[in-house]
C-alpha cells in the first residue's frame, strides 16, 4: 500500500502531466495555423506567377507587332523606291533589301505565333492555379477557424488543469513539494514505481537500501522519501 504522501504525490504528478500536455498542445496551434496560411500564400503565389507570365508574354507580343509594323512600312518604302529607280544595280540592291525585310517579317511572325501559343498555355496555367485555390480556400479557412476554436478551448482546459495542479499541491508539505519540483524540472515522471528491483524512470537497478526503504514506508533511513540512487526520482514499491 502506498503511503498517503505518495498517493498525493501521484495525484500531483498526474495533474502536472495533464497540465503540461495541454500547454504543449496549445503552444502547437499557432504553428499549425501558420502552416495553413503558408499553404494559402503558396497557392496565391502560383496564381500571381501565372498572371505575370501572361502579362510578360502579352508585352512581348505587342513588341513583336510593333517590329512587324515597322518592317512592313520599310518594305512598302523599298517597293516604292524600286518602282522609281532607273539603274539596274540600284533596282537589284533594293530587291535585296526587300528580300531581307520580308525574311525579317517572316521571322517576327514565327516568333509571334510561338508567343501566342505560350500565352494560351500560360492562361491555362493561370486558370488551373485559380481553380486550385478556389477549391481549397474554403477548406483552408475552415481549418484555420477550427484551429482558433481549438486554441480557445485548450486555453480554458489548460487554465482548469493549472488550477487542479495547484489544488493538488495544497495537501503536501513544503519540503515534499520542493523535492517534487526539483525532480520534475529535470525528469518526468518524477515519481516512479520500482519493478523487478529497477527504477521505473531510468530502468537501472536501485540499491538494496533504496528498495527496502521503498518496500517499507516509502522512506529512506533518514526518514526522507526514497529516491533512485541513479536518477534521483522518487521511487515507491509497486506489486
Ligand atoms: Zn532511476
Amino acid at each position: 500500500m502506498l503511503t498517503p504522501v505518495l498517493e498525493k504525490l501521484l495525484v500531483l504528478q498526474d495533474r502536472d502531466a495533464r497540465r503540461q500536455a495541454l500547454e504543449a498542445q496549445l503552444k502547437a496551434v499557432p504553428g499549425d495555423i501558420a502552416r495553413v496560411e503558408q499553404q494559402i500564400a503558396t497557392e496565391k503565389g502560383a496564381i500571381d506567377t501565372a498572371r505575370n507570365e501572361v502579362k510578360g508574354l502579352e508585352t512581348k507580343k505587342k513588341l513583336l507587332e510593333t517590329e512587324i509594323g515597322a518592317a512592313e512600312e520599310k518594305l512598302a518604302k523599298y517597293r516604292t523606291q524600286q518602282s522609281q529607280v532607273r539603274k539596274n544595280d540600284e533596282y537589284q540592291a533594293l530587291g535585296h533589301e526587300i528580300e531581307t525585310t520580308q525574311a525579317a517579317i517572316g521571322a517576327f511572325e514565327g516568333q509571334e505565333l510561338e508567343v501566342m501559343y505560350a500565352i494560351d498555355e500560360a492562361k491555362r496555367k493561370f486558370a488551373a492555379a485559380e481553380a486550385v485555390l478556389k477549391e481549397n480556400i474554403a477548406g483552408h479557412e475552415a481549418r484555420i477557424a477550427m484551429l482558433k476554436e481549438r486554441a480557445t478551448s485548450l486555453a480554458a482546459e489548460a487554465q482548469a488543469a493549472q488550477a487542479e495542479f495547484v489544488g493538488a499541491r495544497s495537501p503536501l508539505e513544503e519540503p515534499v513539494l520542493r523535492l517534487y519540483d526539483r525532480i520534475a524540472a529535470r525528469n518526468l515522471p518524477a515519481c516512479v514505481p520500482i519493478r523487478g528491483g529497477k527504477c521505473g524512470g531510468c530502468h537501472l537497478k536501485v540499491s538494496s537500501e533504496v528498495e527496502s526503504a521503498a518496500r517499507g514506508k516509502g522512506l529512506d533511513y533518514a526518514g526522507q522519501l526514497a529516491t533512485c540512487d541513479q536518477c534521483g526520482r522518487l521511487v515507491y514499491w509497486d506489486f
